[in-house]
């Protein structure tokens, strides 16, 4: 079993037999027919830029065979099957960073690609409300065969894009794009945009100083912290592998259509560009508790 299969897997026990590419049994259907999308899209994969996009909650898609999961039109288009915008604002903010950009094509409701496998929320029977039928009582073969199908290969994606940018002496840096909704739990969130980020401060600090100057409201860790246990990609691809790293998140309001999105890309351009042009930054991070 790799790093990443073991971290993603979390604690033993966890219902998951052999969870990796290759490993799904014989008699299983597959998940995705030979004519659906792949599990994950790469723009500029031979990118010569040594920092990597990452959108894990890019599409609303689910694959066919699971009939929407018995979600009617509107719920398929709420912010509980994807983060509205994000796959866009990635997408432009791709060709202006050169950076490789790794795009999940499937919906967070058939497998969260950010959590562990074991996450409570990984696979939602019922998210801000919404009943999500096809995801109750999975088992663990289910699972098993979403991951396989969706989540193992999107996260190998990225590990593959990581592996070919580092060498011994230097840290690609990893910048993650999600987008989060206006109302939640009956209240509005004031932030514009957060930055969510744990131990290692050096794009995070000096990117808010940058929104800040722009005269955008920030969230620091907010709407969710950097610290909290259920964020998956960046804690495993870059956290933990000492890369410099942030986590960008864009409220949906601001992101209606593909103008906006596209002038979001190039804010972000702007305010990331300086702080990716520092050649100290490619450097592994230490200071980890654990590292
Ligand atoms: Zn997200």
């Amino acid at each position: 079993m790799s790093n990443l299969e073991e971290s993603a897997l979390g604690s033993p026990g966890d219902g998951f037999s052999s969870c990796s590419e290759g490993h799904l049994q014989e008699n299983q259907p597959p998940l995705l027919a030979a004519e659906e999308p792949p599990p994950y899209e790469v723009l500029n994969a031979g990118g010569a830029a040594k920092i990597i996009v990452v959108c894990d909650h890019a599409s609303n898609r689910i694959p066919r065979s699971l009939n929407n999961l018995g979600l009617d039109e509107f719920s398929m288009r709420r912010h509980i099957a994807w983060d509205i915008g994000a796959r866009d604002v990635a997408k432009f903010l791709a060709p202006s960073l050169g950076a490789p950009t790794i795009l999940a094509n499937y919906s967070r409701l058939v497998v969260d690609c950010n959590r562990k496998l074991d996450d409570a929320t990984a696979f939602r029977a019922i998210s801000d409300g919404d009943d999500v039928p096809g995801n109750h009582l999975l088992n663990a073969t289910e699972k098993q065969r979403r991951a396989d199908a969706i989540y193992w290969p999107y996260h190998h994606a990225i590990a593959s894009q990581v592996d070919r940018l580092c060498d011994e002496d230097f840290a690609p840096a990893l910048i993650s794009i999600h987008s989060f909704t206006p109302f939640f739990d009956n209240s509005h969130r004031p932030w514009e945009v957060g930055i969510l980020w744990d131990n290692d401060p050096r794009i995070a600090v000096p990117l808010m100083n940058s929104l800040r100057d722009k005269g955008f409201k920030i969230g620091d860790n907010e709407p969710y912290s950097g610290r909290h246990p259920h964020d998956f990609t960046v804690d495993y691809h870059g956290e933990k592998r000492g890369l410099p790293h942030a986590s960008i998140e864009i409220r949906q309001d601001l992101l209606p259509d593909t103008d906006s999105r596209r002038q979001w890309a190039v804010t972000l351009a702007d305010c990331l560009q300086p702080i990716l042009e520092n050649k100290e930054l490619y450097r592994f991070f230490t200071d980890t508790p654990g590292a």
